[in-house]
Formats: structure tokens, sequence, C-alpha cells
């Protein structure tokens, strides 16, 4: 055994201790039991002194929250989310049992979710144990949510939120989860881009390859192809031209399929290209629909779209001006930990909030630390869990004050 955890005081070690009872839950992916993590959570709530409902709108899929009752119950509040469920796994790619929460003599604790995003959702609870031990009330209610599959599945906090169980709670601001920096800054995400993919069907004249038919498939994609890598062109001059751009601020167009045809001599029927496009929160949607319809439109007759992924506009969350947002750099600031305000380029269930006009921020507060979400031997070490509960120790007052 590790005496790294020995050396620890009894408040760390315990929350040391919930969090590998916490991984040792086999939430994974498919066909989750979410049962045996909720009975963990409600005898949790009992030690902490604090209810947690559990809602059952979709039986399998429940909805746990804990609530610490701020003062003013008028108030909107601030929800603190995280998911329940985890991916699979490649176990013989495993160093140590991967729902063991095994830790080594350097203070890695292993398991799947140590970092996506189980070590979160118990650093909420942990800190609220250590402030209402130290007599602090909130002013505004916390919620601490536990959410069923927001890695895979529909019907998570996406349902949740339309329901009005949820909108009873009446959230102000909201936190989930961010991404592990490898330097020594947090990073902030406070929007994310939106995904696009779809297969353009080009059909056309076939027959004998011997011969220049009119209305063919590789004409209609080949003015396809010219229309979107001019657009992927204007869109990286975009970064080149100003330094200070992001990969988000610009939407990426990458052709990732192309398919088609039966064998060299016969001019195909159809011809079909697959496009994974990335929209920057700042391009307007419909205008690009527009733009891309118009281009399907001038290639040729029968041109078809078949959309695997058409995800609405994504609202961002305004930094400037939100109180929320001071009371986060500033108790960063405190700590003397720098925050990198960015773009997210994937997706968490954080969307479903900006998409109710909630505000709210990703944020996993962990540094020096290398980002191993969904990878083999997912760990945390001691030392990076018991810097993030501090800093939720002190972020939590400041939000609920706000
Ligand atoms: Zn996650």
């Amino acid at each position: 055994m590790s005496q790294i955890l020995d050396a620890l005081s009894p408040l760390d070690r315990q929350a040391v201790d919930k969090f590998r009872e916490y991984l040792r839950i086999p939430t994974v992916h498919p066909d989750i039991d979410y049962e045996p993590c909720i009975k963990f959570l409600e005898q949790y709530a009992r030690d902490l002194g604090i209810p947690v409902k559990v809602y059952r709108n979709i039986p399998t899929k429940p909805v746990a929250v804990f609530k610490w009752e701020g003062k003013e119950s008028g108030l909107s509040t601030i929800m603190l989310n995280g998911h329940m469920d985890v991916v699979p796994v490649y176990r013989d790619k495993w160093t140590y049992e991967p729902f063991g929460a095994e830790i080594d003599d350097k203070g890695y604790i292993y398991g799947r979710g140590a970092q996506d995003m189980k070590w979160i959702s118990i650093l909420y609870l942990e800190a609220i144990r250590r402030l209402k031990l130290d007599g602090v009330v909130p002013k505004r209610t916390v919620y601490v949510f536990f959410v069923p599959d927001e890695e895979y599945g529909e019907l998570g906090l996406r349902e949740f939120v339309k329901t009005k169980e949820f909108r009873n709670l009446n959230i102000g601001f909201g936190l989930d989860e961010g991404d592990s920096s490898p330097n020594d800054s947090y990073i902030a995400y406070y929007g994310e881009k939106s995904c696009w993919q779809f297969t353009i069907h080009c059909p056309g004249q076939t027959g004998h390859a011997s011969l220049i038919l009119k209305n063919t498939a590789g004409e209609k994609v080949r003015y396809l192809v010219d229309k979107f890598s001019d657009f992927r062109r204007t869109e990286e001059k975009k970064l080149e031209d100003d330094s200070s751009l992001k990969l988000w601020d610009v939407t990426s167009v990458n052709l990732t399929q192309l398919g088609g045809g039966v064998q060299p001599n016969v001019v195909p029927e159809e011809l079909t290209l697959t496009y994974d496009v990335r929209i920057s929160p700042g391009t307007n949607v419909k205008d690009l629909e527009r733009k891309i319809n118009r281009w399907c439109k001038e290639a040729g007759d029968g041109i078809w779209l078949e959309y695997y992924e058409k995800e609405a506009q994504r609202p961002i969350t305004v930094l400037e001006n939100s109180p929320y947002w001071s009371a986060l750099a500033k108790v960063a600031e405190k700590r003397k930990i720098n925050l990198e305000k960015k773009v997210c380029l994937g997706a968490t269930d954080v969307r479903f909030l900006r998409e109710m006009h909630i505000p709210a921020i990703g944020i996993s507060p962990m540094r020096f630390t290398k980002p191993l979400a969904h990878d083999h031997d997912e760990c945390v070490n001691v030392r990076a869990f018991l810097e993030g509960l501090q800093f939720y120790y002190d972020l939590l007052p400041e939000l609920a004050n706000v």
C-alpha cells in the first residue's frame, strides 16, 4: 500500500477514499446499470448531511441532484455538473485493473473515469463537506448533478434540461468538465464548435467510359470539391493572416470520404463526397447551409445531401461583465493559476445548459497532467486531486455569493 495515503490528513484521506470508491463502480458503456451508483450517492448524501434527489423521468437513466441549500431561496442557483458514465476500456492495454482504483508509489490513482470525470464530481462534494465543517452557508443554493449518458446516448442531460423539474431548480450558472492541462494553467471553455457531417450524393449519366458524356457524376464532384476547398482555404488564410486567431475562430472543412463507381470502364451512376465541418461559434449556420445548398444546385441535377450530424448554432457564454467569470478569475488569481480561455473542439453536456441560455464554463482544475480521457491507464495524481479540491473549496463560496 502506498505510503502517500498514510501521510494524508484524515479529511484528505476521506476524499481520496470516496474517489476510489466511485472509480470502482463500473458505470461503463454499453448498457449501464446506474443503480449501484445511485445507491453509492444516496449513502454519500447521508454521510455529507445534505439531501439528494433522484429524478427518474426516464427510469433507466436516473439523474441524482445533491442540494446544498443557500440562505436566499429566491435567487437563481449554481449547478455543478458531472456525468456518471465512462467509456469502455481495452483491458489488455491497461497496466492496472481499470475498475480497481489502484494507487502506485508515486501517488497516481488508476481507473476509467479518473480524469473523465469522476474525480471532479467527488471534488464538488468534498469541497462542500469542508465548507460545511467550516460553518459556511452559501447565499445561493448549489446543486451537484450526477447525470447519465454523456459519453454515449441521447437520454442524459440533453433530455433532463427539457423537464419542468429542471426548470424548477432555477439554475443561473453552471460548471462542468473541461480538459486537464499539461502546463501550469487551467483551461476554461466558454463555447463549443458545432459539428456537421454529411455525404453529398452526386448522381450522373452512366455509360461507356470511352465516351464524353454530359451530366456526369465526376463533373459534379469536381465543381463541389473546388467550392469546398476554396472555402477551406479562406478559413485557413484567416488563421495565417491574423496570429491572434485560434483554430476555434475559424470553420474547419475536411473531405473525409470518397465513394462510388463499379469498374474502370464504366462511367458511374453516382459518386459521393463526405465532409466533416466544425463550425466556429461566430458563424451563422443558416448562411452556411444556404451556401452549401447553392453549391449543390450549381453543381448539377439531382444532387442530394444526407446528414449524419447537423448541430444547431451553439451559443457561447459571454465572459465580459459576467460576475461568475469574475469569481472564477478571482480564485484563479488568488491561487496564482493562469486561466486559458478556449472554445472546446469537442462537445460535452455543458452545451445543453448554454442552449437553455444558462451561462456555463467547462473547467477541469488539473494542471501539469497529461490528458488521458478515454486513454489506457487513465489516472490522476493524489497531489493534483487535492489541489483541485482546494480550488473548489475557494471557488464554491465565491460563485454562490455572487
Ligand atoms: Zn467527460
